[in-house]
């Protein structure tokens, strides 16, 4: 995991990364050590201190831990990076390829009746996970920006994926009804650095919350 080295912009104190501000004279903190972060959109690794957009695929990328949230999101409908769309339906979608896989059964389904079952739960598995990607999909294309606040940054203990075990991000934001509450899970080690109470943007369709991102995304 890389850290930043931080420290207050106005009166040089050194400050822990996960002050939002100087805790003596409340000034901006600067980073003086090179922040690595992963592009949400690419999953490249980009040195956030020397740029705010990937090298590898210009999208926009997330800002330091412990910093001000970015200015607010684009206005809609948002350009998304080149490849995510694609990446986010199909080949980075486990229940995806675990759908297709099961509708392969329909050949053999054909001659051996019973094994019918398989593509059939297939195709639920299927209708399901294009659902879910086109909810997050809608959100970072139309949906309406507002506030988020992180609750609660772990390690994922509960899931293991390649044997290596997530990072989840709990947070909250505000809507026309109330508070909602979602998480994300997470690749970048990085953002085990985000403090409680760190600001973010979300896009999210404000007749259906569950329909909502973070922007941009998180690697
Ligand atoms: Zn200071
Ligand atoms: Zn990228």
């Amino acid at each position: 995991m890389k850290h930043g080295k931080t420290a207050c912009e106005w009166c040089l104190t050194e400050c822990d990364n996960d002050h939002l501000q100087c805790k003596k004279c409340g000034g901006p903190i600067t980073v003086l050590e090179p922040w690595v972060l992963q592009c949400g959109w690419c999953s490249s690794s980009n040195r956030r201190d020397l740029t705010t957009n990937c090298n590898s695929c210009g999208g926009e990328l997330p800002h330091i831990p412990g910093t001000p949230r970015l200015p607010e999101p684009p206005v809609a409908p948002r350009f998304l990076a080149p490849g995510y769309e694609n990446r986010i339906r199909y080949w980075k979608n486990p229940s995806f390829l675990v759908g297709a896989i099961f509708c392969i059964f329909l050949f053999p389904g054909l001659c051996v009746w019973p094994m019918l079952i398989f593509p059939l739960i297939g195709l639920f598995i299927l209708r399901w996970s294009i659902k879910k990607s086109n909810h997050k999909l809608n959100a970072l294309k139309s949906g309406v920006p507002t506030r988020g606040i992180i609750l609660d940054v772990f390690i994922d203990m509960n899931q293991h994926i390649n044997n290596r075990n997530p990072v989840r991000i709990d947070y909250e934001f505000d809507t026309p009804d109330g508070n909602y509450t979602d998480y994300v899970n997470v690749w970048d080690e990085t953002n085990l650095r985000r403090p409680a109470g760190e600001h973010l943007w979300i896009v999210f369709n404000p007749k259906n919350p569950a329909e909502n991102n973070i922007w941009p995304p998180l690697s």
